[in-house]
C-alpha cells in the first residue's frame, strides 16, 4: 500500500478544543467593528454584577459563548475612550491587583479545571468592545496548562527589577515579537504592573515604528510562577498558519534598545 497509517501526538494527550456557541455570538453588540451603542456605557446594559471596586466592576458575560465555562468581564474604568497604557499609576495598580486576585480566587474553586485571565484591545485582537476590559473565565473540563511549555516564556531581558522580569521572547508562542513578564507572586505586582503599561503603551504608540492598534495581554499560573505576555496584533503569518513555523526578528537587539531608551 502506498500510504502508511501514521500515529500523530500522544493518544493519552488530553482534548483541549473549546466548543463555541455561534448563535450567542451573533447576538453580541460590537462597538469595534460596528456602531452599536457601548453595553459598559449604557445604564441596564450590564448583567449581574459580581463585584466592583471603585470604577471598577467585575460582570457575568452577557454573551457566553464558550461551553462548559463560567464567563465573567472586568470593566476596567468608567471611561469609555480610555486605554490600559493611559492609566495613571494608581488607577492601573487597582486594575491588575483586583484581576489578579479575582482570578486566583476563582481557580480555587472546585468546580474549574483552569480559569483563563486576558485582555483584547483594538480591531485585530478578537475584541468587540472598545470599553476598556478584561475576561476571566472558568473553564470546566479544559487546563490550559497542556498546552504550555517553559520556552514559550524566556527571551532576552529588556529589563528587571524587584524579582520580576522583562523579556523579548526568543522561543514565542506563534511569532515575532511577544513580551513576557514573569513573577513568583502577588508581592511584586506593581512591578509586573508598570511592566505591562510599558510593554502596552510599546506596542500603541511604537511598535514597528509607527505603532500597533491591537494587542492581546494572557495572564498563566503555572509551575509555581506567574508569567503574563503581551503580543501585539496584526495577521498571523501564513508560515505559522499552514505549517506551524513561528518566526522571531533578526534583530531583537533593535526592540530592546528602543524599549529601553523610552522607558528604563
Ligand atoms: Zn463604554
Amino acid at each position: 500500500m502506498y500510504f502508511k497509517t501514521i500515529h500523530l501526538g500522544d493518544d493519552m494527550k488530553k482534548e483541549t478544543i473549546l466548543q463555541f456557541d455561534t448563535s450567542v455570538a451573533r447576538k453580541k453588540p460590537n462597538s469595534v467593528h460596528r456602531k452599536s451603542l457601548c453595553p459598559f456605557c449604557e445604564s441596564g446594559g450590564l448583567a449581574e454584577i459580581l463585584d466592583t471596586h471603585d470604577s471598577i466592576i467585575l460582570v457575568k458575560n452577557k454573551y457566553p459563548v464558550l461551553d462548559d465555562a463560567f464567563q465573567t468581564v472586568l470593566i476596567e474604568t468608567d471611561e469609555c475612550e480610555s486605554e490600559l497604557s493611559e492609566y495613571p499609576k494608581s488607577h492601573l495598580y487597582k486594575v491588575i491587583r483586583f484581576g489578579m486576585e479575582k482570578w486566583l480566587k476563582m481557580e480555587e474553586e472546585d468546580r474549574f479545571e483552569s480559569v483563563l485571565f486576558f485582555k483584547n484591545h483594538g480591531p485585530l485582537s478578537g475584541g468587540s468592545i472598545r470599553h476598556p476590559h478584561m475576561q476571566i473565565i472558568g473553564l470546566n473540563n479544559v487546563n490550559y496548562r497542556d498546552n504550555l511549555t517553559e520556552d514559550y516564556f524566556i527571551g532576552l531581558e529588556i529589563h528587571s527589577s524587584n524579582g520580576v522580569q522583562l523579556n523579548l521572547s526568543t522561543k514565542p508562542m506563534i511569532g515575532f515579537t511577544e513580551f513576557n513578564i514573569v513573577l513568583d507572586d502577588l508581592d511584586q505586582i506593581e512591578q509586573a504592573a508598570d511592566y505591562i503599561q510599558k510593554s502596552v503603551h510599546y506596542v500603541v504608540h511604537h511598535f514597528n515604528g509607527r505603532g500597533c492598534s491591537s494587542y492581546n495581554l494572557f495572564f498563566y499560573h503555572w509551575i509555581g510562577k506567574i508569567f503574563i505576555k503581551i503580543v501585539p496584533r496584526y495577521a498571523t503569518t501564513p508560515l505559522y498558519v499552514g505549517y506551524g513555523l513561528r518566526q522571531v526578528f533578526r534583530n531583537p537587539q533593535d526592540l530592546i534598545d528602543e524599549m529601553t531608551k523610552h522607558y528604563f
